[in-house]
């Protein structure tokens, strides 16, 4: 998707106090973080949300600053929260199945969220606190630089795509996110509860490992 689009779909959405990270940190002290380490430690006190009220630990994201391949959730649950780490609970475990199937370990790759810190009682996160702490994630995707971005669930996908279709229509297609390979794919904990779509996610992550021998 062009940037005007983007901007126009977060407007459409209604997002209209949606800055892009210049404009956050432009209105903010201090120098622009230029690697993950210093955006982590800029990001370590957020109170630019109110979800920054409830949360123990902001869930910045982990894995390798180099990885091919960055998987996106929708925000940290009670168990990332607790720990400051990502995808650390049930749906986490699916996860690391999930890397594992692509021949790799969590240590090769990224895992990051659309916000960094608990929605309370999981709901999702409200179109403010998107627009507020995605500008972090789209950081993060710059300084990275992945080859191929797995949109987890819905959140993560309507998000990185632009499009409110349904996760039916999104997941098993490619798309891209500022020219990097996006994949939508189904999120973990939605597996846990409807464990006969994993053979989908399975058929959506060998195109992910077809695209990464590729390039
Ligand atoms: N669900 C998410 O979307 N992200 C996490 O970090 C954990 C659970």
């Amino acid at each position: 998707m062009r940037r005007t689009d983007y901007l126009r779909y977060r407007r459409d959405l209604g997002w209209t106090d949606c800055p892009d990270l210049p404009e956050v940190l432009s209105s903010e002290a201090g120098p622009t973080p230029d690697t993950l380490e210093g955006l982590a430690e800029y990001l370590v006190d957020c109170t630019r949300c109110p979800l920054s009220e409830r949360r123990k630990n902001v869930v910045f994201g982990e894995g390798s600053p180099s990885a091919r391949l960055l998987f996106v959730g929708e925000g940290p649950g009670a168990e990332e929260d607790r720990s400051g780490r990502p995808f650390v609970g049930q749906a986490g475990r699916l996860l690391d199945g999930m890397i594992a199937a692509l021949g790799l370990e969590r240590r090769q790759v990224f895992i990051a969220n659309v916000v960094k810190c608990r929605p309370p009682r999981n709901r999702d996160p409200e179109p403010g606190e998107m627009a507020t702490c995605s500008p972090f994630l789209e950081r993060q995707i710059e300084l990275i630089q992945p080859e191929v971005i797995v949109a987890l669930g819905r959140i993560a996908a309507r998000y990185l795509t632009g499009s409110d279709r349904s996760m039916g229509s999104l997941r098993g297609r490619w798309g891209q996110f500022r020219g990097i390979a996006l994949m939508p794919t189904y999120h973990p904990a939605y597996l846990l509860r409807s464990p006969l779509e994993k053979r989908k996610v399975w058929t959506d992550l060998k195109m992910v490992a077809e695209k990464l021998k590729q390039s």
